[in-house]
């Protein structure tokens, strides 16, 4: 029986989600142009929870003028230690709010709330803290040109300048996060438009803002569908720049659209992860490891480990660990306590996943475990795994973003050869390497393409490190210092003495 997930809200979320939501644009609310709404559903039991308004074109102009005069204004005279300030500030009330902002985040996206609490607010909430302290720290530097004596030459490190962020559904805070705080850290102004299945965090992240005193069109906020709101920032000539996470087929569009003023592009896109397993790895450690690592989150994760390459000798060992360890995820509404594994996104999502999986079954997979929807009310599905999966088979060449692991094994050692196999994909975001000999799992490392190496676990993500793909998982990279110098321009300046 479908049980009501605002039912199950204790904190302060229930009101907020309750009340009437309106854009945020130039500090100001205010409702779409257009008028028009889109109603957002808790996907734990495909019940409305809310009505967002539906920007277009219209009110994506008057974001971009806002986010613009912002630019301009008092946000550029700032020093970088007072935006760090500020940024420090908001950082430390979405620690203040974790409750709230977790249970947000957990009807909206369908996640247990401890993990919501702790991976999505926790690390956002590290993240803006992290970019606080490289405010202060924007700086170019002294170079030394022609003729000694003769000229003084230094570059200068400016903000990029308006700066749109579109962000998928999977881990909307999070997203956002790794978006927002390098921005204000450089001082660029910004507009955030949050998936249409996800309005509600980033909604809750404007008052904060606001609360914060950010000053007025520093950071706006539009909820609206893809393919209008979306599709008119990455078209509109008064954006700079266009900081993307979603599918790679949307991320190829967004980039075309880009070319038309030559914005500033980044791209976190979709991944194939490979999760490497020799035969000298630490099972009882990683088993569990595995397990999380596509299972978290209903493997709707960009890096989740979606091709388990295992040697021969231990395949059927470790398929079996990580079957035992899927039979253990409580499934139910993340607000549920004790929920370990929630829904999936809607009811687009799952039938996507379960159409793979007939595909992958078609063409001789064979289901271990898993492999259905299960209840009547939401997106549940099991976990599943599939073995006698193999390269050329969608299952394993195309992103399912569900929780479906390939398992496949290998029976030379040789280095080269493993690495082949786990390279063998369009996608480069992340891998993990599974072994006791440390020789082995450096040497892989450097054989891997992807962005993010992982050594005896999987999805580590630190502010400080940078994030982001290879080949078709994307551009550029997030978090760390790189994503300073990604919205920042340099400009070299010198002058004959
Ligand atoms: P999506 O590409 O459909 O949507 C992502 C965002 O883009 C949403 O805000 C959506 O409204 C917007 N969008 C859609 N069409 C658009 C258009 N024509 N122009 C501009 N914006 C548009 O992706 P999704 O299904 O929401 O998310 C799942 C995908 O995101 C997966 O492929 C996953 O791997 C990827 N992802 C990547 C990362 C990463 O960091 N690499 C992280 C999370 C998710």
């Amino acid at each position: 029986t479908a049980i009501s997930g605002a039912d199950l809200l204790k904190t302060a979320a229930a009101q907020f989600i309750a009340k009437p939501h309106k854009l945020f644009i130039g500090g100001e609310w205010r409702d779409a142009v257009s008028g028009e709404t889109f109603d957002v559903e808790d996907p734990a039991t495909g019940m409305v929870i809310a009505k967002v308004p539906a920007a277009s074109v219209q009110d994506v102009d008057l974001a971009v003028i806002a986010a613009r005069k912002a630019l301009e204004g008092p946000w550029s005279k700032m020093t970088g230690l007072e935006r760090g300030k500020l940024i420090s500030r908001f950082a430390s009330k979405l620690e203040e709010l974790a409750d709230e902002l977790a249970e947000i985040e957990a009807i909206d996206c369908g996640k247990p709330v401890a993990y919501a609490k702790y991976v999505d607010v926790g690390l956002s909430a590290n993240t803006y803290h992290y970019m606080a302290g490289w405010a202060s720290k924007v700086s170019g530097e002294t170079v030394s040109v022609s003729t000694p004596g003769e000229f003084h030459a230094y570059t200068l490190r400016e903000p990029v300048g308006v700066v749109a962020q579109i962000v998928p559904w999977n881990f909307p805070l999070v997203l956002t996060a790794y978006k927002l705080a390098p921005s204000l850290a450089a001082g660029c102004t910004c507009i955030i438009k949050p998936a249409e299945q996800t309005p509600l965090s980033t909604l809750r992240l404007a008052e904060i803002i606001e609360a914060v005193g950010f000053p007025p069109g520093v950071v706006n906020v539009l909820t609206g569908y893809g393919a209008t709101a979306g599709a008119a920032l990455a078209e509109h000539p008064g954006v700079d720049k266009i900081a993307f996470t979603g599918s790679t087929e949307v991320g190829k569009m967004v980039a075309r659209s880009a070319t038309h003023s030559l914005k500033r592009v980044t791209l976190e896109l979709g991944g194939k992860s490979p999760m490497v397993v020799f035969k000298d790895a630490d099972l009882e450690r990683a088993i569990p490891a595995l397990a999380s690592a596509i299972f978290f989150h209903q493997g709707q994760v960009c890096t989740a480990g979606s091709r388990l390459i295992v040697h021969r000798s231990i395949h059927d060992q470790v398929v079996e660990g990580i079957a035992a360890e899927a039979s253990k995820l409580v499934i139910g509404h993340g607000l549920e306590p004790g929920t370990t594994m929630g829904p999936l996104i809607s009811s687009r999502q799952i039938d996507r996943v379960m159409a793979y999986l007939d595909q992958g079954v078609a063409g001789g997979a064979s289901v271990v475990c898993g492999g259905g929807r299960l209840g009547n009310a939401g997106y549940f599905m099991e976990p599943t795994i599939l073995t006698g999966t193999k390269a050329g088979m969608a299952v394993v060449d195309q992103e399912i973003f569900g929780p479906v692991l390939c398992a496949m094994s290998f029976d030379d050692d040789e280095l080269d050869t493993v690495a082949a196999e786990a390279n063998n994909s369009p996608f480069g975001l992340s891998a993990s390497i599974w072994t006791r000999d440390l020789s082995t799992a450096h040497k892989m490392a450097k054989r891997i393409k992807a962005g993010s190496v992982w050594i005896n676990m999987h999805h580590f993500f630190d502010p400080a490190l940078p994030f982001g793909g290879f080949k078709q998982s994307g551009w550029g990279r997030e978090q760390g210092a790189d994503a300073i110098r990604t919205f920042t321009e340099v400009k070299s300046v010198c002058a004959a003495l």
